[in-house]
């Protein structure tokens, strides 16, 4: 049976803080241990052994077993609100047991990783105790007692404890969905071959950047480029070594174009650039620089080296107002340099001919 909902970096989060708030109870049930032997209270004294040999327990299953977590965190429940229970029955409401059914519920709501009904049932069990303790605490008597100076300590470590659980989990839950979002943003916005920007991503910063434009009065140049004969290169070495080329390729264009320019995969084996402040003389001195960066790329082979080159349409953003016609341009000029023998940057001539 899977508990986890799938993997995902709140799974991370949660599996460092169960380790950490377990290492955190094992302290705490020390202090326990010394606390209950001085005041005689027999039976919690060696329920506390118990719980620390559970907690070391799941600590080993969490770190060797990783799949088992899960039953860790029922196990961690049973110890929480079973030792409450008894504290509470042995020595009644006055020392800030109740609390932990409170704190323990944050824990345990955080639902997000675990399949939705254990979060609940256990959130419910521990109202139920928090609920039958105070009743049982005020229709019975304590069995056992300590001293006034020992009950308040007792009370104040109990509510620190609790008030640190309830605060930092929700914390913790907040931040491992703040480190979850950036992730699946970075993923959509990324071609995952090639790490560059996708055609979605690249449409959004092209729409931004003529925005920009139109108040700024600036110039830019946007540019489609294709790989020249891809094809042939997949038919004649295979599909990895073409994925090999389109990576190599993305990695050139990181390193030499700015880091302001816009680069992104477009398509199969065409990419889109976007040069700001950048006009169609300098765009196209910038585009023969790459092209002949990218025809000196080697990927090597068994016998041999590959060689690849590339064919570049550009246009200018003075060609026209709206995005989808410059790219248009650029894509007609690209078109006009295969015919043209590829290998070469083609300006284009502002119209869809
Ligand atoms: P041209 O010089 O005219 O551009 O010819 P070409 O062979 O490059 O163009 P064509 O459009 O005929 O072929 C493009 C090939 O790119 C076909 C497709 O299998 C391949 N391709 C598209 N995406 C990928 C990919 O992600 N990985 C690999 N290895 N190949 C891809
Ligand atoms: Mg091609
Ligand atoms: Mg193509």
């Amino acid at each position: 049976m899977k508990l986890f909902s799938n993997d995902s970096p709140l799974e991370n989060t949660s599996f460092r803080a169960i380790i950490f708030a377990e290492i955190m109870a094992i302290i705490l049930h020390f202090v326990f241990i010394i606390v209950f032997y001085i005041n005689d209270i027999t039976p919690l004294y060696y329920y506390n052994f118990f719980s620390i040999a559970l907690y070391l327990s799941t600590i080993y299953i969490a770190l060797n077993y990783y799949h088992y977590l899960p039953y860790t965190i029922i196990a961690i429940a049973f110890e929480v609100l079973s030792h409450q229970f008894l504290a509470i029955y042995l020595l009644g409401w006055d020392y800030g047991f109740q609390y932990f059914f409170i704190a323990i519920a944050a824990y345990f709501a955080i639902g997000g990783y675990v399949k939705f009904a254990i979060p609940l049932i256990l959130t419910v069990i521990s109202f139920i105790c928090l609920i039958a303790t105070y009743l049982l605490s005020n229709y019975t008597v304590a069995a056992y007692s300590m001293s006034v100076q020992a009950q308040e300590s007792f009370y104040l470590l109990n509510m620190i404890v609790t008030f640190l659980i309830t605060s930092t989990t929700p914390l913790i839950y907040s931040f491992s969905v703040k480190q979850y979002q950036s992730i699946l943003l970075y993923e959509s916005n990324t071609d995952t071959l090639t790490k560059l920007n996708n055609r979605k991503r690249a449409m959004e910063l092209i729409e931004e950047e003529f925005s920009r434009n139109n108040r700024e009065q600036s110039e830019f140049v946007l540019s489609i480029a294709d790989i020249d004969n891809f094809k042939k290169i997949n038919d004649t070495y295979g599909h990895d070594i073409g994925d090999t080329v389109l990576v190599e390729i993305a990695n050139v264009l990181q390193k030499e174009l700015r880091q302001h320019d816009i680069k992104a995969r477009w398509g199969g084996e065409e990419f889109l650039f976007m040069l700001p402040d950048t006009n169609i003389d300098n765009g196209i001195i910038t585009l023969n620089k790459l092209r002949q960066s990218i025809s000196k790329i080697k990927v090597p082979l068994a016998q041999r080296e590959l060689m690849v080159t590339m064919t570049f349409g550009i246009a200018s953003s003075t060609s026209s107002h709206a995005p989808e016609n410059i790219i248009k341009y650029a894509d007609n000029a690209l078109y006009k340099g295969k015919r043209n023998g590829k290998d070469q940057v083609v300006q284009a001539l502002n119209d869809f001919a």
